[in-house]
């Protein structure tokens, strides 16, 4: 089962980070910003989690 990542949009500062490193997983569609944990390796996923410069990522385990 893949792993489920929470996103605070209060805390978030816009880096782009997490879209530039994980397309696939991290977009933003119809406006909306969604996140997709299956669309890579759950190593990849909690990497670019970690990566958050804001803490606005964050794996619910
Ligand atoms: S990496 Fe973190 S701070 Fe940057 S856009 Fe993604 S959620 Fe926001």
């Amino acid at each position: 089962m893949a792993v489920e990542v929470t996103w605070d949009k209060n805390v978030c500062i816009h880096s782009g980070n997490c879209v530039k490193t994980l397309p696939q997983v991290f977009k933003v569609e119809n406006g909306k910003f969604v996140i997709d944990p299956r669309a890579a390796e759950e190593d990849k996923v909690r990497k670019t989690v970690a990566a958050c410069p804001s803490g606005a990522l964050r794996i619910k385990e």
